[in-house]
């Protein structure tokens, strides 16, 4: 494990940072996860230009090009020595005294640190998971990589209570946004359907890579709202995300989905969002 902050490298436990960070009072800031396999970063460039992306919704002038931004990742994972890893990368509108209002001079504060990968039991792809569902209680930047996770966080621990791997936002209108921290796809009909990347959703780069591996196999799909009904009669459902690749689903609100079992679409994108990726 290991920490890059402000041009500082160290432990966790030697890594301090003031209590006036406006990320620590507001959740003002972003951030990005990135999986590194086999000592590589695996779709850098996407997850910097999303960086750049929150940076510019959030009116934040990122002081560091994309160069800049690897090289340092790049550095601190080779002094880590970790091979599969799982980089944080966090940036908060910077330090100064609690006002909602900032100085328009304020520096960005940078975090980065490497971990190795948390441990993803095989159960989870060969048996699926439970879901459960929430009311979308989020705002409306949800394409924004915020660290307010405040409402993903709820979510989520709400699920974790019930059993379930995931909790999947509904609009009132019973559309099916995403999870608290995935996106979600149905195979229905021949069809991959997963939301489109508008702002109520956070465009994945597991989601681009798994809509890739679509197109590289002659799936048809689509980028377009689905809702829960279509969800629950779906042949097969799963969720997309940086740590997790893609999660076979089988159960929603204690229902049984895509016949309870994980389904061979969604092994087949699996296996082939794995080699495109090499
Ligand atoms: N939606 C939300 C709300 C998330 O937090 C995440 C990832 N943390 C995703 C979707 C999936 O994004 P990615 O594939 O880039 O990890």
């Amino acid at each position: 494990e290991l920490v890059y902050l402000n041009g500082w490298t160290g432990t966790f436990d030697e890594a301090t940072i003031s209590v006036n960070d406006r990320g620590f009072n507001f959740g003002d800031g972003i951030y990005e996860v990135v999986r590194v396999y086999e000592s590589r970063l695996f779709a850098m460039d996407d997850h910097l230009d999303r960086l750049e992306r929150s940076a510019k919704a959030i009116d934040l002038d990122l002081p560091w090009q994309k160069q800049e931004l690897t090289a340092i990742t790049e550095e601190l994972l080779a002094e880590s020595g970790i091979s599969e890893a799982m980089v944080y990368i966090q940036v908060s509108r910077g330090t100064a005294h609690r006002n909602h209002i900032y100085n328009e001079e304020i520096k960005p504060n940078i975090l980065v640190t490497v971990r190795s990968v948390p441990e993803r039991s095989p159960a989870m792809y060969q048996n699926g998971v439970k879901l459960i569902t929430q009311p979308e209680f989020r705002w409306q930047m949800c394409h924004v990589k915020s660290i307010s996770l405040l409402g993903n966080v709820l979510a989520k621990n709400r699920a974790h209570r019930a059993g379930a791997a995931e909790a999947v936002f509904v609009h009132p209108d019973g559309t099916v946004t995403e999870c608290s921290a995935s996106n979600i796809f149905i195979y229905s009909n021949g069809q991959l359907l997963t939301h489109p990347a508008d702002n109520k959703i956070l465009a994945g780069i597991t989601r681009k890579h798994v809509l890739a591996a679509a197109e590289s196999l002659n799936l048809p799909f689509a980028e377009k709202p689905f809702k829960i009904n279509e969800l629950m009669k779906a042949e097969e459902v799963f969720f997309t995300g940086t740590i997790v690749e893609l999660v076979p689903v089988v159960e929603v609100d204690g229902q049984s989905v895509a016949g309870g079992k994980p389904g061979p679409v969604t092994a087949k994108l699996h296996q082939e969002f794995t080699s495109l990726r090499k």
